[in-house]
């Protein structure tokens, strides 16, 4: 199965984070990496008095399901000593499953395609980077969502 990992830190040497991040993907089990976008700068989502964002999307392929997918990645986090201080505020490392193919999971702890991923500019723009033809499951083409979808003060960086 194709999933789309989205990938966020604003602490702790975020751009390291996002990138040792990637590493890490790369070495999951039953799960080939297809590829990366570049790093994304975005201003806070929530609370404003937090550092700037770094973002990025992932493509896997992977026979995990998504359960286990999703306890990796949880996995991840812990080892980047993940600390999360409040609700929408500053973590080190937050890795979402953003689609899982063209499934729709509907359960109390797992949400795909992941809530919220039609209108956030830092998961749209770089998910279409590296997937400028999706359909995505429910809400349409990507290039649909992306033209309704201000930048909101994202920036691509030009690190790679
Ligand atoms: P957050 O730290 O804000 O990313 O929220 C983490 C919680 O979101 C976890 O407890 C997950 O069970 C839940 N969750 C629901 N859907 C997803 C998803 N698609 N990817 C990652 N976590 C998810």
């Amino acid at each position: 199965m194709q999933a789309f990992i989205g990938l966020g830190s604003n602490l702790a040497a975020p751009q390291q984070q996002v990138l040792l991040a990637q590493c890490d993907l790369s070495a999951l089990p039953e799960t080939a990496f297809i590829r990366h976008s570049s790093l994304y700068k975005s201003p806070p989502m929530g609370p404003q008095d937090q550092p700037d964002f770094i973002n990025a999307v992932s493509a896997i392929d992977t026979t995990l399901s998504p359960d286990a997918l999703l306890n990796h990645l949880q996995q991840i986090e812990q080892q980047h000593g993940r600390v999360k201080q409040r609700h929408w505020g500053e973590r080190t490392l937050d890795l979402d499953i953003l689609l899982y193919d063209d499934w729709q999971i509907e359960e109390s702890h797992l949400h795909v395609p992941h809530k919220g991923i039609a209108e956030r500019a830092f998961v749209l723009y770089p998910l279409a980077e590296i997937a400028p033809n999706l359909d995505i499951p429910g809400l349409g083409p990507i290039a649909e969502l992306l033209a309704s979808c201000p930048k909101s003060g994202l920036e691509r960086l030009e690190t790679k």
